[in-house]
């Protein structure tokens, strides 16, 4: 009854002059739904929930209206917060994205992306049941990294391995089951922090072990780490310093000198190599990084390692290294805490196997591929897009093919860049260009699939050598709509290992 009073009441209101009800200037929801971001709304979340969004956001225009505190707005805005409803509501699952930001191993976007046969492993292993802790000879209990376990000593040369669900815990179960209430020792030059979340001070007080640092941020000796052995030494420790370089009046210990020490004082010296690299990246003509075989060799007793760097697997810590250590340190209970589930196990071992044909990895391992990729092909690939963006941006945006530099990223290889090439895109005109760019950033991470660039020197740019869908790229170009910047644009790119 009432909204049949209420529909009288609209139509009188209408005949009675134009504009004195406002409510009548509001538009259907069918034609909010066919505006840029209406139909963006349907296509990214379905036709009931951009809907609903457009009745939602009527709703709430409607007493402001009928109070004459405000003009109808425009369809477009109307269907722009739709949009924005649903983006704030959508549950935060992790989207597809294009990483054109030129940094390959993105924390933030997920690091390694993994070897069509780690996928294959992941699906097999999630579909059906499997001997995860199951000897299927003998029928009895087994262990779950005997998955990988073998594997790993075989590409390392390590006596016994066992994996936890990162490096962080890696660092964290080896120094709380070796050096739990004694001295953990470390030159002052590597107590690391890779972003936010990892610093070295931190883990090692979790792990409950007192650190002792020795030397200086430039320069530590053998006789520094010599003097700092006391009676509460539990173990010596060097850490790669993945993430920077120190460079000029330095010196530092290396891990042939320091296993000399730790043999004389019979305290294990533990090596947390950060990305450890299977293979020898120079070969590949990239420069070099530390190895894990090679690091064993010199007489790390432990190695601490990533799954998703530049192994590029799953994510996962890896620790190998001398039997007796490996063993005390899965009988800890953090193992069961830290322990990886049979997924993870499966994507690991796949990858892993693709190391046992060094030959084949630049093709089989998408990490190594992306490092690989030659700058013409990628600027090939550029010259072939750069219409299609250039049509989707439109005459507000100058578009050029442009020479960049790629980085490794996750901390990985700091002073490594890689020659590449990307499109950039700079605002045509040079007022309001910043806000401009914003919007630019923001529409392109409304497209059904986002595309994640980076800001340059006024300009964004895709840089396009991790682009291995160039045909879903274009398709989703036609989406892009840019509108004025919403009030909490995120910037873009800039990696946080
Ligand atoms: C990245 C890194 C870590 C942390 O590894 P995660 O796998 O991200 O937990 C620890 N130590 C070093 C030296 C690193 O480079």
């Amino acid at each position: 009854m009432s909204s049949e009073r209420q529909g009288i009441h609209v139509r009188c209101g209408g005949r009675s002059g134009a504009g004195s009800n406002p409510l009548r200037r509001l538009p259907s929801v069918e034609r909010v739904l066919r505006a840029g971001p209406g139909a963006l709304a349907v296509s990214r979340f379905g036709q009931r929930l951009a809907t609903n969004a457009v009745r939602l956001v009527i709703e709430g225009l409607r007493p402001a209206l009928v109070a004459g505190d405000m003009a109808t707005p425009e369809v477009t805005t109307i269907a722009a917060e739709a949009l924005a409803l649903l983006e704030r509501q959508d549950v935060r699952s992790a989207r597809r994205v294009f990483n054109l930001t030129g940094t390959v191993l993105h924390t933030n976007l997920g690091r390694a992306v993994l070897a069509e046969t780690a996928v294959e492993a992941a699906i097999t292993t999630m579909r059906q049941s499997v001997a995860l802790e199951y000897d299927v000879a003998t029928g009895e209990r087994g262990e779950r990294d005997d998955l990988v376990r073998g594997l790993i000593r075989e590409l390392t040369g390590a006596e016994d391995a066992i994996v936890v669900n990162n490096n962080a815990a890696a660092v964290l179960i080896a120094l709380n089951t070796l050096s739990a209430g004694k001295d953990t020792i470390v030159s002052r030059g590597e107590l690391i922090e890779i972003g936010g979340s990892f610093r070295l001070p931190d883990i090692m007080a979790r792990a409950g072990v007192s650190l002792v640092e020795v030397g200086t941020t430039n320069r530590t000796h053998l006789h520094d780490y010599a003097t700092a052995i006391a009676e509460r030494a539990g173990v010596l420790m060097k850490v790669h310093t993945s993430n920077y370089v120190i460079q000029g009046f330095t010196a530092s210990v290396g891990i042939h000198d320091l296993a000399g020490l730790a043999r004389t004082h019979r305290l294990p010296l533990i090596y947390d190599l950060g990305s450890g690299t299977l293979v020898d990246l120079g070969a590949y003509g990239l420069r070099p990084e530390p190895t894990v075989p090679a690091a064993l060799r010199a007489g790390a007793d432990l190695v601490t390692f990533s799954g998703d760097k530049l192994l590029g697997g799953p994510q996962a810590g890896v620790i190998a290294g001398r039997r007796e250590l490996v063993e005390q340190i899965s009988r800890n209970p953090l193992k069961r805490v830290l322990r990886l589930d049979k997924v993870r196990l499966a994507m690991l071992a796949a990858t892993l196997k693709l190391y046992r044909n060094p030959d084949e990895l630049p093709e089989t391992l998408p990490t190594l591929r992306h490092f690989l990729r030659e700058a013409a092909d990628i600027m090939a690939q550029a010259t072939r897009l750069a219409p299609a963006i250039r049509a989707a941006t439109g005459p507000q945006f100058e578009v050029s093919v442009v020479e960049c530099s790629s980085e490794i990223g996750s901390g990985a290889l700091p002073l490594q860049t890689l020659r590449s090439a990307g499109i950039s895109i700079r605002p045509a005109a040079g007022r309001r260009a910043g806000r401009l760019l914003e919007s630019l950033s923001a529409a392109l991470r409304r497209l059904p699939v986002p595309v994640i660039g980076h800001l340059s020197e006024g300009a964004l740019v895709l840089d396009c050598r991790c682009l291995d869908d160039e045909p879903g790229l274009v398709a989703v170009l036609p989406h892009l709509s840019i509108t004025p910047a919403a009030a909490h644009t995120r910037s873009v790119g800039g990696d946080a290992p």
